[in-house]
């Protein structure tokens, strides 16, 4: 007999999905959440750092109704996306999959997206338990699965599931499988590769009113080096726009020509920090005619601190779960979190839902199959993209910007990507071809880098 039937690592979008679920079908769910200050919230909760942009297909995704979502959680409502390249633009204004919803999109305000997560969760019988760290884990397997977690206080708890939804810095779920594989494998060595391990760093700046595009995300391709590394704005409430960038951790500017990269300078004896970088853009867009500092102030009562906000966070591909051993990996945890785009709220979502749900029904074994229907596609997109631009430099930004805004500027509605789109753009084929042959290689779920076969124990 167990103290909880589920226990959850982690109480972002993940987590405390997970534990709602759970709840909701009749179990004893537990969250673990360490607790991170911040300066947008009164008491303690999760991480939560965030652009917070969701598109309007991520809600099918998700799992979630617009409508279900508090209104002061939604900050604005999209009508676009507009990127632009070191000398090319293109304006998307739909992003051409199905959705109920009616807009392009909206961003929100993620600390208050996740203090309704959290209060759905304990509406629904869930405990969350702020301010508590789970130290470790040690897992009986002998003739069933018993997880035994030690807390930062020293209290021991037991469960008969587990979920670990520790985000993507996944320092208790590496911890967790390592010892479910077999010799020479490592599950840090696929969840946190250096290759993959980035830094996201945001501003919140007050912008001049004639200069807030309220309804727009914009994103900068080929500005900075390195492999999803850019940035963008994102606009919330009373013209405060989340300036933001992702970039990888230990590149070294020697590899770098700077008279190629708008954001680099001739001068750089190091990579920029995300602060140099975040100022350079504002200077670029805005600095002939306004005065960064004294016309984009930061916003400091926003965000975590001081209204900027550092996330450390390893963007590869998914893993399946050990379900066997009663254990389900959800969320940034197991590498859903875009390594194109950083997205990632709408399949920590529902990867939370259905673990949850599983676990709560004794039905865990089913997990793996689960998320694979329901977020493969998404998955497979978002990889086979993150493929193509790897290691794409400025002009192979442009071109790839031209193209997609010849292919919109030639199609009216319907699929975006698609053979007859390519085709109206010249080079549009062949990046089309590049396209449809990384998710060719990903079919049948083999972008998810570790399988269930792959755990012994
Ligand atoms: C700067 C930035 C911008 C982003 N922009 C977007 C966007 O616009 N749209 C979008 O959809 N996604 C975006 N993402 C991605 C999105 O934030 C993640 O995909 C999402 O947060 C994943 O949710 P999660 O619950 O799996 O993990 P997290 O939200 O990271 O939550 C994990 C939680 O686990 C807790 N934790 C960790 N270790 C322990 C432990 N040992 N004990 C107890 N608790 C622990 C952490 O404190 C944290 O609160 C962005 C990410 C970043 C960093």
């Amino acid at each position: 007999m167990t103290d909880v039937d589920v226990a959850v690592v982690g109480g972002g979008p993940a987590g405390s999905t997970a534990a709602y679920a759970a709840a909701d079908r009749g179990a004893d769910a537990v969250v673990y959440e360490k607790g991170v200050p911040r300066d947008d919230r009164q008491r303690l909760g999760p991480d939560s750092t965030d652009a917070a942009g969701f598109l309007d297909y991520w809600l099918e995704v998700a799992g979630l109704d617009f409508e279900d979502i508090p209104e002061d959680v939604v900050e604005k409502t999209l009508t676009d996306a507009e990127f632009v390249g070191p000398s090319e633009r293109a304006v998307l204004d739909r992003t051409g999959l199905d959705s109920d919803y009616d807009h392009f999109g909206f961003t929100f305000h993620r600390a208050k997206f996740d203090d309704w997560l959290r209060d759905r969760a304990e509406d629904a019988g869930a405990r969350y338990e702020a301010g508590t760290s789970v130290k470790s884990v040690d897992s009986d397997l002998d003739g069933g699965h018993e997880h035994t977690l030690t807390l930062g206080n020293g209290d021991e708890v037991t469960a008969e599931y587990l979920i670990l939804a520790d985000g993507p810095q996944r320092q208790v779920t590496m911890r967790v499988l390592d010892p479910l594989l077999p010799d020479g494998k490592k599950a840090s060595e696929v969840l946190s590769p250096p290759t993959a391990n980035h830094i996201a760093y945001q501003e919140y700046r007050q912008f001049p009113e004639e200069l807030f595009d309220d309804d727009s995300l914009k994103f900068w391709w080929g500005w900075m080096p390195g492999e999803t590394a850019y940035p963008w704005v994102f606009p919330n409430r009373g013209n405060v726009a989340r300036v933001g960038l992702t970039m990888p951790i230990g590149m070294d500017i020697d590899d770098f020509d700077a008279s190629e990269w708008r954001l680099l300078r001739e001068d750089d004896e190091q990579i920029p920090s995300g602060s140099v970088y975040i100022r350079r853009l504002l200077e670029e867009l805005y600095g002939d005619e306004y005065d960064v500092d004294e016309d984009f102030p930061l916003a400091v009562d926003h965000g975590k601190s001081n209204g900027t906000e550092t996330y450390p966070i390893s963007s590869t591909r998914p893993i399946e779960s050990p379900v066997d051993a009663g254990i389900a990996v959800a969320g940034g945890a197991m590498g859903t979190t875009s390594a194109f785009h950083e997205g990632g709220d709408h399949v920590a979502h529902r990867t939370g839902l259905l673990a949850g749900r599983l676990a709560a029904e004794d039905r865990l074994t089913e997990y793996n199959d689960a998320w694979h229907d329901a977020i493969g596609d998404e998955i497979k997109r978002n990889v086979a993209m993150a493929d193509v631009v790897g290691d794409f430099g400025p002009d192979d930004w442009d071109d790839t910007i031209r193209i997609t805004r010849t292919m919109l500027e030639g199609s009216d509605g319907g699929k975006l990507i698609s053979k007859s789109n390519a085709r109206s753009a010249a080079g549009g084929l062949g990046l089309y071809t590049k396209y449809r042959k990384a998710k060719f290689g990903l079919r049948k779920g083999r972008y998810a880098q570790l399988r269930e076969s792959d755990y012994s124990f």
